[in-house]
């Protein structure tokens, strides 16, 4: 490709709105534009990478026995009522009317359409198992939209679906994929870890994400020093402290605390630390507020929570209005002693005694409270695991304890056992001529968004340096001052034809820009190998030879230049060049 017929669009300012590094290199490099909140066009050079992106998945996913469809994005109401998600979704799903007033939905995902096929197709356990994948648009209508195609409103996904006889069955198919996802993610050069996630709403204890690692990730992965346990942050169990709890010493003590209205405030004036005073949040709840109680230096998990009976989901904390209204004491004040709600504790709170806490009346709060003499009537049926684990808990599998990283989740392989054959109603005959419902599988993996997590992952100061499977290109020839120089001209479209001729996907800036504006826009766009040709080092029978990465300089003559570029890009070619 000629950059003359294949434009670049690059930026040279830095876009204003983009607060990720990948977000601004994707719009300078000339990968996407916004067209409007979540929505965007993928410019040519964007397009390549997707190809490469979707190349890796449609291999991959091919080995490991999933056959490709592709479903529709306009789907009609009455499939989602059967699955009752007309109702569960949130605004996430867009809902519109046709010129028939018929309600239809954009898919923010397919287990429906999927399952529709399945059962008017698949009449026999014979059939079994099947698994299909697709690699098509998706709409979600998130309340959210940032960081460019990362999280989008628009976005292209992979999503695949398989359907089981036997759990047996249906674990195969699960590491099958589960590896597929591992493939995919080594193919394409990216540091990752698959961790155990949450199931969320669909219930089923297996699920794993695949998190893509970055400093601006949006989720936090915890992961042992000593054992391969690895999780999201959201699921990692935190376990109960070790041994039985200490004995209380101390009595309550009713002190005033003008102006006290947070942990960090009471550890200032009591000089109290706060892994010795206990936290109460509010939350809403099925019958009324619930409090939820935590050791001060903890953090609540909202997904824990939000599992608890009587508790709602999503989690929702009570607005300090709100709880004054309903317990007439303001937030910075509460504690567990006489609360008139019911309580879940946390066991890292429930293992403490002689702690601080609010003493439900306006700027006071207690000391030396203990849970045996102050709140005789609490059991341990009201202790749960609520909080988010920390960095250097012991890791819940008894080894080791647990470090944390940020991560970009780029795949989820979930199980979703019979929820959408049962409701939509999708059997088949078994052995016996009965009915069966089948085992679902669905695997998810945002090819969208993998481009952005993989820049996130692989850049510098001056722009993307891609890994060499997913760039737009293998290599770039950049002649310059070609339009001076004769010998400049042929050169370069020596190495260029020599480099295609090869089978190298080359691109060739033959643009009459400045050398500086060329060799900029060849760092932004971070093809992995460069051959550089100028009138002084011509002069002298030498081109330069970059390697992206490290942007080392070497000067070489042109056949040596072409030559290492088939070695580094065409093992096999360059193999066979040398022996002919
Ligand atoms: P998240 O927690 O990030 O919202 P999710 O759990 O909603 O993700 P899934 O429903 O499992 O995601 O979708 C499968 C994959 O699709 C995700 O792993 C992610 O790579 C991609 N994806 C999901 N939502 C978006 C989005 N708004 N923009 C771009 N990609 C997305
Ligand atoms: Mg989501």
């Amino acid at each position: 490709m000629r950059v003359s017929q294949f434009p670049l669009f690059t930026l040279r300012g830095v876009p204003a709105d983009a607060e990720t590094v990948s977000h601004r290199l994707m719009l300078r490099a000339g990968l996407i534009r916004q067209l409007t909140a979540g929505v965007y066009s993928w410019l040519p050079l964007g397009v390549r990478v997707l190809r490469k992106v979707e190349t890796i998945l449609r291999e991959e996913l091919d080995k490991a026995g999933s056959v490709e469809i592709s479903m529709p994005t306009v789907q009609p109401r009455e499939l989602w009522d059967e699955s009752g998600r007309w109702e569960d979704m949130g605004p996430e799903l867009l809902r519109f009317k046709d010129r028939h007033e018929r309600d239809s939905c954009l898919g923010p995902t397919h287990e429906e359409v999927i399952t529709d096929i399945f059962r008017r197709e698949i009449r026999s356990y014979r059939q079994l198992p099947c698994n299909f994948y697709q690699i098509q648009t998706k709409f979600r209508d998130e309340i959210r939209p940032r960081y460019g195609v990362m999280r989008a409103r628009e976005f292209v996904m992979k999503d695949a679906y398989s359907f089981h006889a036997s759990q047996a069955c249906f674990d195969r198919t699960y590491r099958a994929m589960f590896d597929a996802y591992s493939r995919i993610l080594d193919r394409a050069g990216l540091e990752y870890r698959a961790v155990e996630a949450d199931s969320g709403a669909m219930g089923g204890a297996v699920s794993h994400e695949f998190h893509v690692l970055a400093e601006s990730g949006e989720d936090s992965i915890v992961f042992s020093t000593e054992s391969d346990y690895a999780a999201n942050v959201e699921k990692a169990e935190a376990l109960a402290p070790q041994g039985a709890r200490p004995a209380g010493t101390e009595t309550r003590q009713l002190i005033d605390t003008p102006g006290v209205h947070t942990i960090d405030e009471l550890v200032e004036m009591t000089q109290i630390p706060a892994n010795r005073m206990v936290k109460t949040l509010i939350a809403a709840g099925e019958e009324g507020p619930v409090a939820l109680i935590l050791r001060g230096d903890h953090q609540l998990n909202e997904i824990k929570a939000a599992k608890l009976d009587g508790v709602s989901a999503p989690l929702r904390l009570l607005t300090p209005d709100e709880v004054k209204d309903a317990l007439g004491v303001g937030v910075g004040s509460l504690g567990p002693v006489g609360l008139k709600v019911p309580l879940y504790i946390d066991r890292s709170a429930w293992h403490l005694a002689d702690f601080s806490c609010g003493a439900n009346i306006e700027e006071k709060h207690f000391l030396g409270v203990n849970w045996d003499v102050d709140m005789p009537q609490m059991r341990d049926d009201r202790v749960a695991d609520i909080r988010r684990v920390a960095e250097g808990d012991p890791s819940p599998d008894g080894c080791g304890e647990l470090k944390m990283l940020r991560g970009i989740e780029a795949g989820h392989v979930f199980q979703l056992g019979v929820k959408y054959s049962k409701s939509m109603n999708a059997s088949v005959q078994d052995e016996t001529g009965g009915h069966l419902y089948p085992l679902m599988g669905c695997y998810g993996f945002g090819v969208t968004r993998i481009v952005a997590a993989a820049i996130e992952q692989c850049h510098d100061d001056e722009g993307i340096v891609w890994p060499p499977s997913l760039a737009p290109f293998q290599a770039q020839v950049v002649t310059l001052g070609a339009s001076r120089s004769e010998a400049v001209a042929e050169a370069g479209e020596r190495i260029y034809s020599a480099l295609k001729d090869a089978g190298v996907e080359v691109l060739i800036d033959d643009r009459d820009e400045r050398p500086g504006v060329k060799l900029a826009d060849a760092d932004l766009v971070g093809i992995p190998w460069r051959i550089v040709v100028g009138q002084r080092n011509l002069a002298e029978g030498k081109v330069e030879c970059v390697q992206r990465t490290g942007r080392e300089v070497q000067l070489m003559s042109e056949q040596d230049a072409i030559a290492e570029v088939l070695r580094a890009v065409k093992p096999s070619s360059a193999v066979q060049r040398a022996s002919a």
